[in-house]
């Protein structure tokens, strides 16, 4: 069980100026931005190799007004972006959270190009579900993996210590509540203690701990988790013995398009732009342009668990942009069909359904307005022949939930006071989505890792 231990005379294994826990995007940001004030600094990752759940992700990050941004001519500014975060919020998240946030991603993402020589392109084929704006950034790879590996790259550039192996086990601190180090332990079973200066969580939520995603999060109790399993939830942990603020434990990030049982994320883009999810029954059941946050407790609330992703060669196209797509054709998740009959066929749905859900989309686009769920087709976008379709289930990306900060990074106690020392960024943080599922704006989750690494690395 994580713990605080109380140590006035700490004789440790290794002195630095500042700790950083974990090695995903949240962490490796923080590393460096520390590193650039002069810090010498040690990142203690658990695992063997830096990856977290940043190395699963797609590697989206949002932000508005970059220089990424102003390249492609793309008009956006950082108002409208709150006001995206706000609404999909329904105004549940601290604004001042929020706008702390979008401040920090600009100046984050600016200062990874100019200073740590990281390129972004911004996406600009489809809108993200409730952004205005195109704003989604990412590395020229388009993967979450390979953002990682371009901030590993930038910190051994800068010579900043990286120890895997090393999962912290518990916080140090002083009789007047400061905190000085950490305690580890290597898989050898072998202790190693480490004095800092300061201390920066970055070790994500606690979506990889069944217990807490029970207590917290009972809705997704039995679905899979597709996140990092090294996300223990210590900070959480910390927290409660610290008396820490601890903000939003119910809020998480869902998925509900996950390639069933490939285990495989299906881009939501898919959807954005046309294509439709229907249950086992050939119905569809819900507003897909509401969110795929949300959708994931959609899909698990179908018969079996399951739905599935219809979409056309034009969607295919889009798709095959991303590498998680070309990986699930690989897979031979993707199904080719090339009519509504061979569709019916091959996924096992009464053709008299899927039959009647096509028409009822091609009326509604006539129509032009919104359907039974709230959603306005359109008639350019209308799926046609031949198809393609993926089975898919919902399940758990990340916790929303955490340590509440100022606006130095610094964690507050539950009577509003700081403690010293003690840092944190990205998913260990409470983060800008409110308490539900349906808050999670796509990005929110490298909105706070690579945005408040960079504020936690600059203030540590
Ligand atoms: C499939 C998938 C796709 C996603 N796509 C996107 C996207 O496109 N855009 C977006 O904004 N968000 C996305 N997310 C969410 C995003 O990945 C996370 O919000 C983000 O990576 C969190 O970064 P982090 O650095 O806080 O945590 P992580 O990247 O998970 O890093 C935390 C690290 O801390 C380590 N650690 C934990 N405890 C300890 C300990 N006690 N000692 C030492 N080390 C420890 C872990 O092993 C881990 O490596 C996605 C998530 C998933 C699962």
């Amino acid at each position: 069980m994580p713990d605080i231990l109380t140590e006035n005379a700490f004789d440790a294994d290794i002195d630095i100026d500042c700790l950083v826990i974990g090695g995903g995007a949240a962490g490796m940001t923080a590393a460096l931005a520390a590193n650039d004030r002069g810090l010498s600094v040690l990142v203690a990752e658990r695992e063997d190799r830096l990856s977290g759940s940043t190395a699963l992700s797609s590697g989206l990050i949002p932000a508005a007004e970059t220089l990424a941004q102003k390249r492609q001519d793309i008009l956006d500014s950082k108002e409208i972006f709150f006001a995206d975060i706000m609404a999909k919020n329904k105004n549940m998240a601290d604004a001042k959270h929020v706008k702390l946030c979008i401040e920090q991603v600009t100046k984050a993402i600016d200062w990874l190009e100019v200073e740590h020589d990281i390129p972004f392109k911004v996406l600009d084929s489809f809108l993200y579900p409730s952004h205005s704006s195109y704003r989604m950034h990412a590395v020229p790879e388009t993967t979450g993996a390979a953002l990682i590996q371009r901030l590993e790259n930038a910190a051994n550039q800068r010579k900043i210590l990286i120890s895997c192996n090393l999962k912290i086990t518990d916080l140090v601190r002083t009789n007047n509540n400061k905190i000085i180090g950490s305690k580890g332990i290597r898989p050898d079973g072998k202790e190693e203690t480490v004095r800092a200066r300061s201390v920066i969580l970055a070790c994500n939520g606690y979506g990889g701990n069944p217990e807490l995603i029970e207590k917290h999060i009972p809705e997704m109790s039995d679905a899979l988790y597709f996140g990092h399993s090294g996300n223990q939830g210590e900070a959480l942990l910390w927290g409660e013995k610290l008396d820490c603020k601890l903000v939003d434990l119910t809020g998480y990030q869902g998925h509900g398009s996950v390639a069933h049982p490939h285990g495989i994320l299906i881009t939501w883009g898919l959807m954005m732009e046309g294509g439709i999810q229907v249950n086992v029954e050939g119905k569809r059941f819900s507003n897909e342009h509401e969110g795929y946050s949300e959708q994931a407790v959609k899909v698990l609330a179908q018969p079996e668990q399951v739905a599935f992703n219809i979409f056309d060669e034009r969607l295919l196209e889009i798709g095959r942009e991303f590498e998680d797509f070309r990986n699930a054709e690989t897979a031979k998740a993707i199904i080719p069909a090339d009519s509504i009959k061979e569709l019916s066929d091959k996924l096992d749905l009464p053709f008299q359904n899927i039959s009647e859900t096509f028409e009822y989309c091609k009326d509604q686009a006539e129509k032009g307005a919104p359907d039974k769920f709230g959603r306005v087709f359109s008639l350019e976008k209308l799926l046609k022949p031949p198809f393609f379709a993926v089975k898919v289930t919902g399940t758990l990306f990340h916790t929303q939930g955490g340590l509440a900060i100022d606006e130095k990074a610094r964690v507050i106690k539950n009577d509003g006071s700081v403690i010293q020392g003690l840092f944190a960024c990205g998913g260990a943080v409470c983060g800008v989505s409110g308490p539900d599922v349906s808050g999670y704006l796509s990005g929110n989750g490298l909105l706070t890792a690579i945005g408040l690494g960079y504020l936690a690395g600059h203030e540590a």
